[in-house]
C-alpha cells in the first residue's frame, strides 16, 4: 500500500499480534504502526481515512482476542513515551492513552490522591480502560475521568468534557475516537491509607482471579442482576476444554489457554458456553472481550 510507505519508519507488515496480547493467540496485523508524535498519528489517521484502511487501536492487549487469520488494515499502538505521560497538578491528573493503568495507579497513590487504587490489578492502558469503562466492585474509571482528548476518524482532534462523556457497565461512547489522553479528578487523602487500600484491593483480586495464567480477564459481561461466572459454574462447565482453551477452575468467567491453543479454540469454547447458558437458564451472555 504505497500511501503507507511514508510511514515506513514506524511500520511493520504482517507482524504477528500474539506477542502483544495477554492471550498470546492469533495471527498477524497487515500493518502495525507505532507513531512517535501526535502530529504523526494525526497524519496516519488522515491517510487511513483517505485510503479507506480500517484502523484498530491496540492498548495493552488484555481484553482482545485476535483471530487466527489476523487483522486486515492498520493496527496502531501508542507505546511511544509521548503517549504515556502522567502529569499531576494538585488533584488533577493528565495521563496519555498509552500509559499503563498500573503506572497511573502507583503515581497517584504516591502523590496522595485517592481513586485509582480501586482499579488495582486491572492490566492494560488508560485508553483501553476508558474505552471499556474498566473497573469492578469498588468502582470504574468513569468515576474519575473529567475529559478525554482524541482523534476522530478524519484525524480531527476533539476534547470531550464530562457532559459529553457517557459510560455504562463495561462500555463508553468513546468507540468513535482514538483516545490520546485524558484528565482525571482525584481526592486528596493520606498516602499511607491509600497505599494500604491498594494492597488490600490487589490481594482481594489475586485471590479470585487466575492472574498467573494466560487469559483476557472476564470473557462475558455480567447479565443484569446475575454473575456470568456463577451461571457458568452452575451449568457445571468449569474445567471444560476445547483444544487448548479451558474454562478456569479458579474463576468460571475466565478462559485460560494451554500451549498449542488456537484463537479458534477460544471462539469455539465461547460459543459452547453461550449456547449451554442460553439453553439452561434462558440467558444470553454478551462477550466482554473484543474479537478482532
Ligand atoms: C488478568 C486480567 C484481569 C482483568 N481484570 C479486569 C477487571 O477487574 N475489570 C475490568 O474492567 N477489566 C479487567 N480485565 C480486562 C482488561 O484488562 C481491561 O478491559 C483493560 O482496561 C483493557 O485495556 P488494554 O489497554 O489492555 O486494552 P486492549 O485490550 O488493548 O483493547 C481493548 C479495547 O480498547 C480499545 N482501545 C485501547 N486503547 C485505545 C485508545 N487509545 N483509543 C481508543 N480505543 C482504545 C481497543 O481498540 C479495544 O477495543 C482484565 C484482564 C486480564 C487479562
Amino acid at each position: 500500500m504505497s500511501s503507507l510507505n511514508a510511514f515506513n519508519d514506524i511500520l511493520q507488515r504482517d507482524e504477528p499480534l500474539a506477542p502483544y496480547t495477554w492471550l498470546r493467540l492469533g495471527g498477524p496485523a497487515q500493518y502495525l504502526l507505532t507513531p512517535r508524535s501526535v502530529e504523526e498519528l494525526t497524519r496516519l489517521v488522515a491517510v487511513c481515512h483517505d485510503e479507506q484502511i480500517p484502523i484498530h487501536i491496540l492498548g495493552g492487549g488484555s481484553n482482545i482476542l485476535v483471530k487466527d487469520e489476523g487483522v486486515s488494515g492498520a493496527v496502531i499502538r501508542l507505546t511511544d513515551p509521548v503517549f504515556s505521560h502522567v502529569q499531576i497538578t494538585g488533584n488533577l491528573v493528565r495521563a496519555g492513552a498509552g500509559a499503563l493503568l498500573s503506572h497511573v495507579i502507583s503515581e497517584t497513590v504516591r502523590a496522595g490522591l485517592a481513586g485509582f487504587e480501586n482499579l488495582a490489578g486491572i492490566p492494560g492502558t488508560i485508553g483501553g480502560a476508558l474505552c471499556g469503562n474498566s473497573g469492578g466492585r469498588l468502582g470504574e474509571v468513569s468515576q474519575l475521568v473529567t475529559s478525554v482528548t482524541g482523534l476522530t476518524t478524519l484525524g480531527e482532534q476533539v476534547v470531550r468534557g464530562n457532559d459529553e462523556l457517557s459510560f455504562d457497565y463495561r462500555q463508553s461512547n468513546l468507540g468513535d475516537l482514538l483516545i490520546i489522553e485524558a484528565e482525571f479528578k482525584l481526592r486528596p487523602d493520606n498516602p499511607d491509607a491509600i497505599a494500604q487500600m491498594l494492597k488490600q484491593n490487589w490481594i482481594a483480586k489475586k485471590s479470585v482471579q487466575p492472574l498467573s495464567s494466560q487469559s483476557a480477564g472476564c470473557v462475558f459481561k455480567n447479565p443484569r442482576g446475575q454473575r456470568a461466572g456463577q451461571l457458568i459454574e452452575q451449568a457445571g462447565l468449569k474445567g471444560t476444554r476445547v483444544g487448548g482453551a479451558e474454562i478456569s477452575e479458579r474463576h468460571a468467567n475466565f478462559i485460560v489457554t494451554h500451549p498449542g491453543a488456537k484463537s479458534s479454540d477460544v471462539v469455539r469454547l465461547i460459543d459452547l458456553i453461550r449456547s449451554k447458558i442460553a439453553e439452561q437458564f434462558g440467558v444470553h451472555l454478551e462477550p466482554e472481550i473484543k474479537l478482532w
